[in-house]
């Protein structure tokens, strides 16, 4: 017999979200409020979800399928992050990105499955979500960071990647700002508009997939053949289900320590006019890379706006408080300050939080989590190309289908469990605290 499973924390109020407040207004909601029945139910709508029900409806055109998202699609973290969908090595967790030459080129391989399923599905429906293959540029700001990016190259090499090597008036050319020392610039990343990506791969899933949101489920109980998942108004009897909820998988049973939700942190300019954009120079578009991962993510949009990505908190209750929220702000004022002193009188219009599901190992959970109920959670960081693979994969591997990275997943490390709370908390911030110190100038 199947365990039951209790979902005890959602989606939370974490700052407004500049991607999703810059787009035109949503379209209009479905909430689940009535008993229905579906052959699959896949549940969370962010990136792994998406494709996870999309996979499923193209290999199963004559099963129904819902999919349940407890916010609007694109509101949450998958349309809240910097919009990187990076096809390199990229261990947040190391001092330079890059891991052991087999776990690199393996992850290399994952990363580009999931990319080119992502942007395949772009083209062939014109969603408009700025889908940009212009690569991102990794800069440093001092002599440390100049080493963690050589040793980077020397990784990229290793696995025979491209990159290269821009000095500082070529990435200030780029950027308008002199506060980079030098750059490598790695050609396969794209770059979007990410709660655009999201509606749009919501908006154009094939027909067998029904889509209800602000519909969180509270639990799933299992009886026998059929799973039925309950709403705060309604039911859903599925034969099937498949667990895409990333960070909030972290709170039930079975894996209680190993998932970690850490928040990361974004702010967005007001766009800025022509006077601005002619004093800043540079080209009207870039995406960059700290060359310290707990250094300052940074991107100049299309639509002349700059936003900026730093600091991390460990939040396991997942939810941030306001002064989390204006701590960052304060953060982000200060690295926008020191990159461009050109532009103090543009203003951050938009703060947002969102979490992030690491774990000490890099270990993720997929699979066949129990009879008839399957999981892709653990992005580690980088659920873009990598919730992409996975949500992809998770619908082969449901549907009987074997290959080499559906193995690979299969084969992942577990999440690593860490001693019981409060000792973990203290563990897990205290490990953030020093990496971040110890980024400093990248901040
Ligand atoms: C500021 C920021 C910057 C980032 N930058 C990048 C980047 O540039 N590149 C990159 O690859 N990654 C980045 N990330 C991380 C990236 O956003 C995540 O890895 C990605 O969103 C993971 O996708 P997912 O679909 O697995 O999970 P999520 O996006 O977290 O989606 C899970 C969904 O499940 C829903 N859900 C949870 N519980 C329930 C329930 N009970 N019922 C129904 N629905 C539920 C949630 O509402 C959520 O929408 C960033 C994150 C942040 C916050």
């Amino acid at each position: 017999m199947a365990s039951n499973l209790e979902f005890v924390r959602f989606p939370a109020p974490d700052g407004v979200n500049g991607w999703w407040e810059t787009l035109p207004p949503p379209p209009a909601v479905t909430t689940l409020s009535s008993e229905l029945r579906y052959d699959w139910v896949v549940v969370g709508g962010g990136i792994t979800g998406l494709c996870a029900a999309r996979r499923l409806a193209e290999l199963a055109p004559d099963a129904t399928i819902a999919l349940v998202e407890a916010d609007r699609i694109g509101r949450t973290t998958a349309g809240r992050n910097s919009g990187f969908f990076v096809d390199l090595p990229h261990d947040i967790s190391s001092e330079s990105y890059s891991r052991s030459v087999e776990a690199d080129k393996a992850d290399v391989r994952l990363q580009r499955h999931g990319i080119d399923y992502v942007r395949a599905a772009v083209k062939q429906h014109n969603i408009d979500c700025d889908w940009r293959d212009d690569g991102k540029f990794h800069a440093s700001v001092n002599k440390k960071g100049h080493a963690a990016l050589a040793h980077f190259a020397e990784g990229l090499a290793r696995i025979d990647e491209a990159c290269e090597w821009l000095d500082e008036a070529a990435i200030a050319k780029v950027t308008g700002t002199s506060f980079y020392q030098g750059a490598l610039f790695t050609p396969g990343c794209s770059t979007v508009q990410p709660a655009a990506l999201m509606r749009g791969l919501a908006a154009t899933l094939p027909e067998n997939v029904k889509i209800f949101e602000l519909s969180a489920v509270k639990g799933i109980e299992d009886q026998g053949p059929n799973k039925v998942l309950s709403f705060a108004s309604g039911k859903i009897v599925a034969k099937r289900v498949m667990l895409c909820t990333n960070a909030y998988a972290a709170t039930f049973g079975g894996h209680p320590n190993g998932l970690l939700p850490v928040y990361t942190f974004a702010s967005m300019t007001r766009a800025m006019n022509p006077e601005e954009v002619q004093r800043l120079g540079g080209t009207q578009s870039w995406a960059l890379i700290p060359a310290d991962p707990m250094g300052s993510t940074v991107r100049r949009l299309i639509n002349d706006r700059i936003c900026v990505r730093n600091h991390f908190a460990f939040r396991p209750n997942l939810e941030v408080s306001a002064a989390d929220l204006a701590k960052a702000k304060s953060l982000h004022q200060r690295s926008f300050d020191r990159r461009f002193p050109m532009l103090k009188d543009v203003e951050l219009e938009y703060t947002w939080g969102g979490p992030l599901c690491l774990s000490v190992n890099n270990g993720a959970l997929f699979g066949r989590r129990d009879d008839g109920v399957f999981e892709a959670v653990g992005c580690n960081g980088l659920g873009l190309s990598r919730g992409s693979a996975s949500g992809k994969l998770i619908a082969e591997y449901a549907l009987g289908q074997d290959n080499e990275l559906i193995r690979q997943l299969l084969n992942q490390p577990h999440p690593r469990s860490l001693p019981v709370r409060p000792i973990a908390d203290v563990a897990v911030s205290a490990a953030i605290w020093v990496k971040e110190f110890s980024a400093g100038a990248e901040l």
